[in-house]
């Protein structure tokens, strides 16, 4: 199902410089997160051995099926939690990502803090946030933004880097994308996650530093995720 992906890594990488370069960005401020959400270990090694060294998954469960083994083979993987964490998965989430993008609520800043003593491992932190104000949607609300991350910060004691979201499938992204740019201003954060294999061209022009794509690298996935 993912042959091929190196060659669609190659493309995909070579339109986000270009979309850099059109921006007046350096093309090394922006990193690709390839994102292998539904594909197992065979599909992913390809990619791994492309030269892709930061991967994104949505699940705490699927990703430890896989990913441990992956990066005993090669050192130097960075692995981006994407989708929603439970604080039941805390621990594991801890143990096994190097960026968790999906921080937003007081109770997951709690129990991550507590983990990350634990554990001594620090994973970067983002905080997700719900642009579109969407009622199914995880995040925190916009006008909640700096106030959440000041409490991750004064309260829990935590280090946030930067700001995610996953804008309304029905809306011009870049409102979204902007507005996440100018909240992460307003609270000092440098790292922007926003992008998808739809859009991130247009979250380059606003300033992502981190695009997440899936489908434009690994193929169409079978079910939803
Ligand atoms: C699946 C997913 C992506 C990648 O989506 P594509 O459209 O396949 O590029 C990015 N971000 C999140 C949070 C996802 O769940």
């Amino acid at each position: 199902m993912a042959d091929g992906a190196p060659g669609r890594l190659r493309e995909v990488l070579a339109r986000i410089a270009a979309a850099a370069k059109a921006a007046g960005r350096d093309p090394a401020a922006v990193t690709l997160v390839a994102v292998s959400k539904t594909f197992a270990a065979p599909d992913i090694a390809p990619v791994i051995a492309a030269g892709q060294r930061v991967f994104g998954e949505n699940r705490v469960q699927e990703a430890l099926g896989k990913w441990p083994g992956l990066k005993a083979q090669t050192p130097g993987l960075e692995l981006h939690l994407i989708g929603p964490l439970q604080t039941n998965k805390a621990a594991a989430a801890v143990g096994l990502f190097d960026v968790v993008e999906t921080l937003d609520r007081e109770k997951l800043a709690r129990v991550l803090a507590q983990e990350m003593q634990r554990q001594h491992r620090h994973p970067r932190l983002y905080v997700q946030v719900n642009t579109g104000a969407e009622a199914q949607k995880a995040g925190v609300l916009p006008e909640e933004t700096a106030a959440f991350v000041a409490r991750c910060r004064g309260e829990h004691g935590l280090a946030i880097a930067g700001l995610m979201c996953i804008p309304p499938l029905d809306e011009e992204p870049a409102l979204h994308f902007a507005l996440l740019a100018k909240l992460a201003r307003a609270s000092g954060l440098t790292d922007l996650s926003m992008g998808m294999s739809a859009d991130f061209e247009t979250a380059i022009g606003l300033g992502a530093t981190h695009v997440r794509v899936g489908s434009a690298i690994f193929g169409m996935r079978e079910a939803a995720a």
